[in-house]
């Protein structure tokens, strides 16, 4: 049987920077990919704190490098409609320090290129391969059994699993992590256009999240890129959508029943068929065991409307390699304490917000026209994804801060 020191199950986001980070630390590292890279992934609009850990993973020159050519579209903002109310926030004027500007990325792209760079840094990726079963994870090593494409199965042994399988969440079900979140069943039916905007006030720098006209609980992305198309999408609860309508019916009605979007969008034409995902939000009793940790979306997975997903992702990654090394070390690293509790703390900051944007509160601090600088730009830090700043009021007290703002902007509106 083969020996790894570290097995690292998927190779999106969180898979291939843990994977760069761990080469570089010089251990031998497998990560088991089922799918043939480049393959679609939705999840396009990145937050520039996830910059800090692409540049770690030894990954931004390739990053800029080849943005451009892949017409990956450099992004400083976010910008949000709700009938004719129009407001951005520019994450280059943030409360928190690092970077201020990022990309929106084809991931099919953008996760190659990772890939490709983790590879480099000596990374060894096998593709076609599907994890199937875990075993011994209370003794020193794991062994998982995979298949290739043949349907062959062999084994492989590893000190340590990571599992970065993302909405395959190989490990939770597997272990019986699994726990259902606590939001609703929402659905999301998204596709790529060619978008033939030419209305000024469109911005191609930020992302566009427009409220439905009529139901503030259903809201659209409008992800543009730089050679012309967007990547477009509605989200909602599961019963907003009409199961007798085709994806595209339910994402063009919902469109057509927002009037400025519509209008936006109205010289856009189709690159690829609209697809459907449904009750995506989960979430798991833990993040950790004997020998293996979970990264990004096989952990918690909340919502995509502030677009966290890849940040926490990365910063999953970012924040389980060095405790990975120490127990490969010999060492035994308290994962409760130094990973899943930090890890969590910024996921419940978003996990706020995303709660308060579905309930209306933070869309009236949005919509606000007399927001304060000051407080913009504590507000613009999380929507840049430094959520787990504790030096931001907002970070540190989410819930009440955001109460009390919203009270203002209601008094003063
Ligand atoms: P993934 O990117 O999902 O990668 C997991 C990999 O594991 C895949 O390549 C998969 O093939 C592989 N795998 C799965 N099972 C197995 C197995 N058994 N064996 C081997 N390999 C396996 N995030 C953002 O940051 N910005 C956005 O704008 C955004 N929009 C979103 C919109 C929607 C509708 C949804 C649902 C999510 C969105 N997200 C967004 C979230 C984003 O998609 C994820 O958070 C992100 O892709 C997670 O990265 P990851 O590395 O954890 O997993």
């Amino acid at each position: 049987m083969e020996h790894f020191d570290v097995i690292i199950i998927g190779a999106g986001p969180a898979g291939s920077c843990a994977g760069a980070m761990l080469a570089q630390a010089g251990k031998r590292v497998l990560c088991l990919e089922k799918q043939h890279f480049p393959r679609f992934s939705i999840g396009e609009s990145l937050l520039p704190h996830c910059m800090e850990f692409l540049t770690a993973a030894g990954m931004t020159s390739a990053l800029q490098q080849q943005a451009e050519s892949l017409g990956f579209q450099f992004k400083n903002g976010a910008a949000f409609l709700k009938n004719d109310i129009r407001t951005a926030f520019d994450f280059t004027d943030k409360f928190s320090p690092g970077p201020g500007t990022t990309f929106q990325v084809k991931r099919a792209a953008f996760d190659k290129l990772l890939a490709d760079a983790a590879a480099e840094q000596g990374l060894q990726i096998r593709y076609g391969v599907t994890v199937q079963h875990c075993d011994h994870l209370q003794a020193q090593q794991a062994v998982l059994t995979v298949s290739d494409e043949n349907n062959s199965q062999y084994q492989l042994s590893a000190g340590f699993i990571l599992d970065a399988s993302g909405f395959g969440r190989v490990l939770p079900r597997l272990l019986d992590l699994e726990l259902p979140s606590d939001f609703p069943v929402r659905q999301a039916c998204f596709c790529h256009i060619r978008d033939n905007i030419s209305d000024g006030r469109f911005d191609r720098n930020k992302i566009l999240i427009t409220v439905h006209s009529s139901l503030s609980d259903v809201w659209f992305w409008l992800i543009p890129f730089s050679d012309g198309t967007a990547s477009l999408g509605v989200v909602g609860k599961q019963q907003r959508f009409d199961s007798a309508l085709s994806a595209t019916d339910n994402l063009w009605q919902h469109i057509r029943q927002t009037p400025e979007l519509a209008e936006l969008l109205a010289q856009a034409t189709p690159v690829n068929e609209v697809q459907t995902l449904t009750g995506y939000s989960a979430n798991v009793r833990t993040l950790h065991g004997n020998n293996f940790a979970l990264l990004g979306n096989a952990g918690e997975f909340l919502d995509p409307v502030f677009s966290s997903g890849v940040t926490i992702a990365l910063r999953s990654a970012a924040m389980a390699v060095p405790l990975v090394l120490r127990q490969l070390n010999g060492d035994t690293p308290d994962w409760e304490a130094q990973y899943s509790k930090p890890l969590r703390k910024g996921i419940d900051t978003f996990r706020t917000f995303v709660t308060a944007w579905y309930d209306g509160r933070f869309q009236d601090v949005i919509f606000s026209e007399k927001r304060q600088a000051k407080i913009t730009a504590m507000i613009s830090a999380i929507l840049a994804g430094y959520a787990w700043d504790q030096a931001n009021p907002y970070v540190a007290e989410p819930e009440r801060r955001l109460n009390v703002l919203r009270e203002l902007c209601l008094d003063v509106d």
